[in-house]
C-alpha cells in the first residue's frame, strides 16, 4: 500500500484533509509520526508558494510522497489581512483566542463591526519523483464581531457564511462541503485518485 504524509503540525487541518481520503488504500502518515523533523520555512507570499514550500520540505526531509496545505482569512476591511500570516496573526505564540482577539481589534481600529471577507487554501501534493499538483479553494462571507459556535478552528466562530450562520456552527461534512479547503481537496482526490490508486 503507498504512503502518503499529511504535512500539517495543525490537528484540525489533519483531521479535515484525513476525512477526503476516507475509503482510499493508502496508509496515511502525519508530521506526529516522525521525531525530530524540522520546521519548514514559511516564507512565501502567497499560499501557493508556502504550501509548496512545505511539501517539498518535508517529502524530502521523510523521501515520502506528501500533501501541504496553507491557508487563511482575508478581510476586506484590513486590507487582505491577516491573509499568509494567519496563523500568527497576534505574534508568534498566538493562538485562535489570541488571533481572533486581534482581529477585533483590527477591526475596532478601523471603525467597523463587520466587513467582507474570504478564507483560502492552496494544497499541494509532491510525489516520490519530485511531479507537483496544487489546486486551490476559496469561500466569501462575513467577518462579524459576535461569535457563533464552537465547531471548527481559527477564525471559524467570526466568519459567517450567511446572515446568520457561522462556519463554526456547522458540522464536518457541511463544513467540507462548502470551505476552501473542501474546494480544494475535492480538486485535488480528483487528480490524485488516478495516481495514486
Ligand atoms: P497555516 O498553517 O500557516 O496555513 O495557517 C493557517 C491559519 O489560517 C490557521 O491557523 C487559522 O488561523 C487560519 N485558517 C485556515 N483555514 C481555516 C479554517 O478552515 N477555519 C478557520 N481558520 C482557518
Amino acid at each position: 500500500m503507498r504512503k502518503i504524509l499529511i504535512a500539517t503540525g495543525n490537528k484540525d487541518k489533519l483531521k479535515e484533509i484525513k476525512l477526503a481520503f476516507d475509503g482510499l488504500p493508502l496508509e496515511i502518515l502525519s508530521l506526529s509520526d516522525f521525531e525530530n523533523l524540522p520546521d519548514a520555512v514559511e516564507d512565501g507570499k502567497t499560499f501557493e508558494e508556502n504550501a509548496r514550500i512545505k511539501a517539498r520540505f518535508f517529502s524530502e526531509k521523510t523521501g515520502l510522497a506528501c500533501i501541504a496545505d496553507d491557508s487563511g482569512l482575508e478581510v476586506d476591511a484590513l486590507g487582505g489581512k491577516p491573509g499568509v500570516h494567519s496563523a500568527r496573526f497576534a505574534g508568534y505564540h498566538a493562538d485562535d483566542g489570541t488571533n481572533n482577539q486581534k482581529l477585533l481589534d483590527e477591526l475596532k481600529k478601523v471603525g467597523v463591526k463587520e466587513s467582507a471577507a474570504d478564507y483560502r487554501c492552496a494544497l499541494c501534493f509532491v510525489d516520490v519523483d519530485g511531479d507537483e499538483i496544487l489546486t486551490s479553494g476559496i469561500i466569501k462571507g462575513t467577518i462579524k464581531n459576535i461569535p457563533r459556535g464552537t465547531g471548527g478552528f481559527g477564525y471559524d466562530p467570526y466568519f459567517y457564511v450567511d446572515d446568520s450562520k457561522t462556519m463554526a456552527e456547522l458540522t464536518p461534512q457541511e463544513k467540507d462541503r462548502i470551505s476552501h479547503r473542501g474546494e480544494a481537496l475535492r480538486k485535488m482526490m480528483a487528480k490524485l485518485k488516478e495516481r495514486l490508486t
